[in-house]
């Protein structure tokens, strides 16, 4: 399969048009027609010299995804299912907030992670993404948004998670370029402090995003007080242990000058108890952390199930109550499969 010429950097893009033979103002058109008005189409780029478009076009693809599926949710979440070139499927979401849109991307098709509660680890890893298909959703979601407004959300100035399928810092080369492309104001231009990567805490990973040039925000799934509860539930992340993971995290925290959030996915029975709550509180006792607990979005053929509303609230308060920031981040589009790897999951049964 040919590359994706949106796996390519301005750098790497100024050298491969120097190469074919073209002055680089050129590689400026041609990211042009990439980034701050987007084709789709190679004919759609009418300033460039038609030698230039064949080279190109002789090398590099430049559609990686299709939309297979569009839902939007009543409560205003849109949820893509995208077709990739060779026919595996990813997803990501458009989340409307009062003053802007989140979108939340995928990293891999599948994941090795296993966690009990989430759809994607359920098919295991198929493959990891290439930067360009994850650059590709933020054009996507971008268009969708341009073509049909949500009120306050500015297509331009979108919020990026990468709470979609997959572990990020499993695939860190291409989420990496491909946030590079993301904040380069020659590309897409968004701000770093917009940007954030969701991961469930395998400590090579944190290790490598330490050592790494990235400086967007990190939040870390938690998942379990202590180790074993951790295992039970995030078997594979369960391997580094819950302050190995929160020292990393906080590590990379301070390099980056920037809070950390943990992420306490709330599970009747399993996670919700407020002894668990008590020891987080003890675990993050002095450490820059907040806390986002989110209410389990339930699987169709699971029996785990999200707490009551009073269970919710308690297991904040107490955390709270210790002064660590704790806020209940509901799980939108509940009624369209919304969580992570739920509509690839019915797509792929169908
Ligand atoms: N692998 C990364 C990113 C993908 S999951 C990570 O673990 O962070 C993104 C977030 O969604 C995680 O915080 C995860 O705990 C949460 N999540 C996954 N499935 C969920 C579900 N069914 N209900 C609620 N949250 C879920």
């Amino acid at each position: 399969m040919k590359e994706l010429l949106h796996s390519l950097g301005t750098a790497e893009m100024d050298e491969l048009t120097a190469g074919l033979g073209h002055p680089r103002y050129r590689s400026g058109q041609l990211r042009d027609w990439l980034y701050r008005h987007p084709v789709g189409a190679w004919d759609g780029m009418t300033n460039l010299p038609a030698r230039f478009i064949e080279q190109l076009q002789e090398r590099y693809d430049i559609e990686g995804l299709k939309v297979v599926e569009r839902r939007v949710s009543r409560d205003g979440t849109r949820k893509f299912l995208f077709e990739l070139r060779d026919g595996q499927t990813v997803e990501s979401v458009i989340i409307p907030m009062a003053d802007h849109a989140t979108f939340c991307l995928s990293s891999q098709v599948g994941c090795a992670m296993a966690c009990r509660f989430c759809a994607t680890a359920r098919g295991g890893l198929v493959r990891n993404l290439k930067s360009g298909e994850i650059v590709q959703q933020v054009i996507a979601l971008q268009q969708d948004l341009a073509d049909d407004p949500l009120p306050g959300c500015h297509s331009a100035h979108p919020n990026v998670v990468f709470m979609g399928m997959g572990e990020p810092l499993d695939n860190l080369p291409a989420v990496a370029s491909s946030i590079a492309i993301m904040l380069d104001p020659a590309c897409l231009g968004l701000s770093r402090r917009r940007v954030r990567i969701s991961t469930s805490g395998p400590g090579d990973g944190l290790r490598k995003l330490l050592d790494s040039e990235l400086n967007v925000g990190l939040t870390l799934s938690l998942g379990g007080s202590n180790d074993s509860e951790r295992k039970s539930i995030m078997p594979v992340p369960g391997r580094t242990s819950v302050s190995d993971s929160l020292d990393l995290a906080e590590r990379y925290g301070k390099r980056i000058g920037r809070r950390g959030t943990v992420a306490w996915v709330l599970i009747a029975g399993k996670t919700d108890h407020l002894e668990q709550a008590r020891n987080l509180a003890d675990l993050l006792a002095r450490r820059p952390f907040k806390v986002n607990l989110i209410p389990l979005n339930p699987l169709d053929d699971d029996d785990l199930a999200a707490p009551g509303q009073e269970r919710t609230l308690a297991f904040q308060k107490v955390l709270t109550e210790a002064g660590v920031d704790a806020f209940i981040r509901a799980s939108g589009g509940r009624d369209i499969a919304a969580a992570c790897g739920q509509l690839h999951r019915r797509h792929q049964a169908s």
